[in-house]
């Protein structure tokens, strides 16, 4: 998470100021900000010969294609997550609460010795809600989502990707509150490999400085160095019975069904080792089982039958947690030498 300030940029254009409904949009004002803050940095490096108002014309119009690319491609606009949508984790979202949308909020308030750290990581397995809760921190505080992976920055930017970096940060500094989400950080910043090529490497030591300096080691896994980083590390693991329940709840809580509280309980039961994802997934076949015993050229669209407990069953038949249940105890481990409880 990222919630650097930025004291050159023009603090009337900042979203804080802007509506509080389009903060996520790039803003042309903040493409000529970052052409000028460029200009100041080392981007803008200072040419003697006499075309230099041509070149640095140039090289504006670089930054600002850089920047609009990564306000087109990285900015996340999409789905508005809040935190009433994220189940069965109530005490991380307390805690990320606390120490992250309040001060996202009232960052006067967060100084001296009320200070935040600024990166959080979430560490478990897939599906269980990392990156939803990236979004509705986002969402919550109002702030810009700049979402990343290793595996998009390799493909979509090769080349391009240590300045990308760099741009990206400057970016989410003008917007600030900004929230930079980097999927698969561990596979970012793992040990350098002898077998690294060059552009792979100046990603990565781009990364470290922006992180404040970060290191790593062989299994992909964060080292000390970078641990520290993370001054706060939550496990978010698979959901537990409760969590299990919350999230059909949740899940269903848009759309009718037929389930009782027993019901709910039983399916909970039966789903022991499903991520988030899986139930997400099992809620949306057993939507469809309804399907196979009506028109739907000719259903009306309020006439669909409520998803029951036995479409739920059927469901059920017919899927598996998508989370090997061997490899979880990485995690816990991990958790235990290095989470921090909510
Ligand atoms: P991760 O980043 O941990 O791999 P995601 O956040 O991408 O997982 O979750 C994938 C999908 O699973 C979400 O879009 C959501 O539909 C569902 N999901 C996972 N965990 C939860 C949760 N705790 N509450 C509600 N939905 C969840």
């Amino acid at each position: 998470l990222d919630m650097k300030e930025d004291k050159d940029f023009d603090a009337t254009n900042s979203p804080k100021r802007r509506s509080r409904r389009s903060p996520r949009f790039p803003q042309k004002n903040s493409l000529e900000a970052l052409a000028d803050q460029s200009r100041k940095s080392d981007f803008g490096r200072k040419k003697s010969s006499d075309d230099e108002d041509t070149h640095a014309t140039d090289h504006d119009a670089d930054d600002k294609k850089l920047a609009q690319m990564i306000m087109n491609e990285i900015v996340d606009n999409g789905e508005e997550v809040k935190f009433g949508d994220i189940a069965g984790i109530n005490d991380v979202m307390a805690e990320i609460e606390r120490m992250v949308i309040y001060p996202l909020k009232r960052p006067e308030l967060f100084v001296g010795l009320l200070a935040c750290p600024k990166a959080l990581l979430l560490f478990g397995p897939p599906g269980t809600g990392k990156t939803l809760i990236g979004k509705a921190i986002a969402h919550e505080s109002d702030a810009t989502f700049f979402s990343i992976s290793p595996s998009s920055l390799a493909s979509k930017w090769h080349g391009e990707s240590e300045k990308l970096v760099r741009t990206l940060f400057d970016l989410a500094s003008f917007h600030e509150p900004s929230v930079v989400f980097i999927d698969e950080v561990d596979s970012l910043l793992s040990q350098r490999k002898s077998n690294e090529d060059e552009s792979s490497r100046r990603i990565k030591s781009e990364f470290l400085v922006q992180l404040d300096g970060v290191g790593t080691n062989t299994n992909g896994r964060l080292d000390d160095a970078a641990r520290q980083r993370f001054k706060k590390r939550f496990y978010i693991p698979l959901p537990d019975r409760h969590g299990s329940e919350a999230l059909l709840r949740t899940v269903l809580s848009n759309g009718s069904h037929t389930l009782t509280n027993e019901n709910f309980e039983k399916l909970s039961r039966d789903t022991e080792g499903y991520s988030g994802a899986d139930m997400k997934t099992l809620c949306k076949k057993a939507a469809r089982v309804p399907l196979q015993w009506v028109d739907i050229m000719r259903i009306d669209g309020n006439s669909l039958p409520p998803i029951s407990y036995d479409n739920f069953c059927q469901a059920l038949s017919c899927m598996n947690p998508s989370v090997a249940q061997d490899s979880l105890q990485v995690y816990d481990d991990w958790n235990k030498k290095y989470g921090n409880k909510a």
